[in-house]
């Protein structure tokens, strides 16, 4: 499924995020945080993560093709960096695709880059030099090590849910996402605030020079089908 991203000032489609759905027997889905471990410990999430981002390109590529202007995010798992074909397999997507690099985003965590920076860099400057951007996942709910935003360079920063949750009724919540928000504006990185409930939260953020917003109050995520009726929407409101 994918999420759609909101740009706050002019509540445009700016992009999506991919999510891992498991279509149990019965036809319910299950939630990646519970099978995502699983398939982390089964020694599965190599080529769930591999089908996750041949299909979620493919369907970004289309898009793009038919005029969209967005980026596809995916989230990579740390364990995926073990894998010494991650590099290639990211690129095979992408090139298999035809979706252009710099329209795609890797989600990881501050934990991964800190646990492997060696890797990880090793394993990303290939892609890097292509345009393929990245972005810091959940930051604030591990080490928050402060150094690895300048060492990764991220493009993108994702403020957590759980902060966001405080908003704008919660004096501490508020503080810590006006610190992040200042400090990833100084890094000049794109902010995007997660979890996104309600009305209030959205203007908040935006008032406070978040650009992009995620969350329920904008849309679930969707199928693959809806977000190509979603932007079609969008691109007729905008030629009439
Ligand atoms: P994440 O990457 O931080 O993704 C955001 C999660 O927040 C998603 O949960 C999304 O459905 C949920 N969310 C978004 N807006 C709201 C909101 O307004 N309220 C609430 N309560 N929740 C909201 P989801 O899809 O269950 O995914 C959970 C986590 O599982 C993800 O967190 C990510 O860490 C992991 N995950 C999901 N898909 C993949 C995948 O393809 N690969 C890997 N490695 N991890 C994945
Ligand atoms: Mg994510
Ligand atoms: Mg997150």
């Amino acid at each position: 499924v994918f999420q759609p991203k909101v740009d706050l000032k002019t509540g445009r489609i700016y992009g999506v995020e991919a999510l891992a759905r498991w279509q149990t027997e019965s036809g319910r889905l299950a939630s990646p945080y519970v099978f995502i471990d699983l398939a982390e410990e089964l020694g599965l999430i190599d080529s769930i993560g591999e089908q996750i981002l041949k299909k979620s390109t493919k369907a970004a590529a289309i898009w793009v093709k038919s005029g969209h202007d967005i980026n596809l995010a995916v989230n990579v798992s740390p364990i995926q960096f073990n894998d010494p074909y991650l590099s290639q397999k990211i690129l095979k997507s992408i090139a298999e695709s035809g979706l252009p690099p710099r329209h795609l985003e890797l989600e990881i965590t501050e934990s991964v880059a800190v646990q492997k920076p060696e890797a990880v860099r090793a394993i990303l400057a290939p892609l890097r030099r292509l345009g393929v951007r990245l972005a810091v996942d959940d930051f604030g709910t591990g080490h928050s090590n402060l150094a690895i935003l300048t060492q990764f360079k991220f493009d993108t920063f994702k403020i957590d849910r759980s902060f966001i949750d405080g908003t704008p009724h919660d004096a501490q919540a508020t503080a810590i996402v006006d610190m992040m928000l200042g400090m990833a504006r100084s890094l000049e990185m794109d902010i995007v605030g997660e979890g996104i409930e309600t009305l209030q939260q959205a203007q908040y953020l935006a008032q406070r020079g978040c650009h992009i917003g995620q969350g329920y109050f904008f849309s679930k995520p969707v199928s693959v089908d809806d977000i190509g009726t979603l932007l079609n929407q969008e691109a007729q409101r905008k030629a009439s």
